[in-house]
């Protein structure tokens, strides 16, 4: 009998539920899945985020045909010649001939345009299905944005716990606040932060282990490590960590947040990011189980509202920004960032003793927790002034849990304001005194955090200063930047030239880079595989229309269209093009 629908599942697409099963008669239809190396390959991607995939994919399968549901799954092997997705399913099509091509919306834009230009030319329909696995809908939050002045996630996330009445008492939010934010900022003493309760390990089994075999021998050459793989790839492993994080980890989440600890990766992290974009689980039941743990007194309110915040608040605004502003999004250049990525993000070879913990640690587990990715990586690309497709590369390459959707506004948006000011008020700056605060890094460092130039300062210290200088005109005139870039008036002119100084000799690789280390075959090919990436990706544009950059904005002088209309006028038009 002729096929009907072809279901296509996606890797980050692994939910027996989803709006793409609607219907399905298994008598009629069938799921299509493929492993393609373009998946591994548009982006460097390291050897635990193409094994988290890969393996997940396969124990899926198992749980299709468990189902009841047939399969047409298209396994990589070791000599398979490259494919991409749109190859593989073309061939698939002329053989397979289904009537109609059903998909639930994909989380990456790169991947939505593939499949339709496919369905057009071979003359299918194609049903794309609105993702439930989110609270909400694109839709929804292109609702929220239209005609706001500001874009901001606080807003966003107090309609989202009214809307979905989550964390709600009857005349108002829990507790009779919104946010606990002040409660969740602690460091740990120096005595560090004892013992922490480890995260379930789930140990490869054997089919983890044969996608080990081939991520080692097809992506040998690719980054990071697999000694220590142990994420959840079942929907039942990860109903586990998810039970674990909430009974022995979140009572300290909030107040632990922000902290950095040598050697403790996790800390009190969920360490659910992974599951959650692979759709392994679902938001709803997460949050309702945080909530539940408040509810019976098991943990506080102030870390289970930090909690609820990250999940029913970020990772829904991410996603809204992301499918509202692509695919310009991903050009945007703000501050005119032109550096290339230093070679040692690839291998952790530098003497800062922050970078090289959280590189290390990143390249071995494919996981750093979120102050690590903000305020150690990503502060140094953004002061550094590193390309944003370049960041952007990086990170969607070595972390497990990074699918464009959620990675590409965190990092060009939140980490390196490319976006102008779209997605956060402010840029994220400091000098190595905050990383002093939330870590004993700097204790064990060469470095001085406290001292700005000199052989011995902070190379973040400096470039803190290095970057209030550099864009003093716009910052001084945005409100809440203002009163730093006021203190640069106390620097004698010789202390700003030795700044300057200082910076340009990081910026040349001169400071910073692990003494007596060549970058070797590993870094070099990571920045071969960014210039592909970003071959001059320096287009400076514009989120809010038209409009010359304002006098002393970075592109201004260029004739580029600059966006720091965030906290002046200009009412948001979402693009909304694309669901
Ligand atoms: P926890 O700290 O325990 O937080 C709980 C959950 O909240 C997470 O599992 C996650 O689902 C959600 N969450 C928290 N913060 C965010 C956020 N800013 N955006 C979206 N969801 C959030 N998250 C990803 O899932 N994929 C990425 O590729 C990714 N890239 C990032 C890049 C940068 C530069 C930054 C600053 C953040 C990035 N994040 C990303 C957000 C966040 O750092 C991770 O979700 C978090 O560290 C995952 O670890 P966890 O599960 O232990 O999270
Ligand atoms: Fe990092 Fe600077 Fe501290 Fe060294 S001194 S650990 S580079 S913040």
């Amino acid at each position: 009998m002729a096929l009907r629908d072809l279901v296509i599942v996606l890797g980050d697409q692994l939910d027996l539920e989803a709006a793409a099963f609607d219907g399905f008669d298994a008598t009629l239809d069938a799921v299509w899945m493929a492993e393609v190396d373009e998946e591994s390959t548009h982006v460097w991607s390291s050897k635990s985020r193409i094994v988290l995939f890969l393996s997940a994919m396969r124990h899926f399968r198992l749980a299709l045909a468990a189902a009841g549901r047939p399969v047409h799954y298209r396994p990589l092997t070791a000599a398979q010649a490259p494919c991409g997705l749109a190859d593989r399913l073309q061939a698939d099509i002329a053989h397979l001939r289904p009537q109609r091509l059903v998909i639930t919306a994909p989380g990456d834009w790169r991947v939505l345009r593939a499949i339709r230009q496919l369905a057009r030319a071979n003359r299918l329909v194609l049903d794309i299905r609105d993702d439930r696995h989110f609270f909400g809908s694109v839709r929804d939050f292109a609702e929220h944005a239209r005609g706001r002045r500001t874009l901001r996630m606080e807003a966003f996330y107090r309609a989202q716990r009214q809307r979905h009445g989550v964390l709600m008492q009857a005349n108002g939010p829990e507790g009779g606040r919104w946010n606990f934010d002040e409660h969740n900022r602690e460091a740990f003493g120096p005595a560090g932060p004892g013992a922490v309760p480890s995260p379930p390990r789930f140990e490869p089994d054997a089919i983890t282990r044969e996608v080990m075999q081939l991520v080692t021998t097809r992506f040998a050459a690719h980054p990071g490590q697999l000694d220590a793989f142990a994420w959840p790839v079942t929907r039942a492993q990860a109903l586990q960590a998810m039970q674990a994080f909430m009974q022995e980890r979140l009572p300290l989440f909030g107040r632990y947040q922000d902290a950095i600890w040598p050697g403790q990766p996790w800390l009190y992290h969920a360490q659910l990011s992974a599951a959650l974009n692979l759709k392994l689980l679902n938001p709803r039941e997460v949050v309702a189980a945080a909530e539940q743990a408040y509810r019976e007194g098991r943990a506080p309110l102030a870390g289970v509202e930090g909690f609820i915040r990250q999940v029913l608040g970020w990772r829904e605004y991410v996603r809204g920004i992301y499918w509202t502003q692509m695919p310009g999004y991903l050009e945007h250049n703000a501050l005119d960032a032109r550096e290339d990525l230093p070679m040692w993000f690839w291998t952790g070879e530098t003497d800062m003793a922050c970078l090289r913990e959280a590189i290390r640690q990143t390249l071995a587990i494919g996981y750093a927790h979120h102050i690590q990715r903000l305020m150690v990586t990503g502060l140094f690309a953004l002061m550094l002034g590193v390309q944003p497709r370049q960041v952007h590369a990086w990170y969607l390459a070595v972390y497990v849990d990074a699918v464009e959707w959620v990675e590409l506004p965190n990092v060009l948006g939140m980490s390196q304001f490319a976006d102008g000011g779209l997605m956060g008020s402010k840029p994220y700056i400091a000098t190595g005194r905050y990383i002093q605060r939330m870590s004993p890094h700097c204790q064990g460092c060469r470095y001085d955090p406290a001292q700005r130039s000199g052989d011995t300062a902070c190379p973040f210290t400096t470039l803190y200063w290095d970057f209030l200088m550099r864009h003093a005109a716009w910052l001084g005139r945005h409100p809440r930047m203002a009163p730093q870039v006021r203190n640069l008036s106390r620097l004698a002119d010789e202390q700003k030239q030795a700044v300057q100084m200082r910076a340009a000799a990081i910026r040349r690789g001169e400071v910073g880079g692990m003494p007596g280390t060549a970058p070797g075959p590993a870094a070099e090919t990571g920045a071969k595989a960014l210039q592909k990436e970003s071959p001059v990706a320096l287009r400076t544009t514009g989120l809010f229309g038209a409009g010359k950059a304002p006098e002393g904005a970075p592109g201004a002088d260029r004739g580029g269209r600059a966006s720091f209309t965030s906290w002046s006028a200009g009412r948001i038009k979402p693009h909304f093009s694309v669901i």
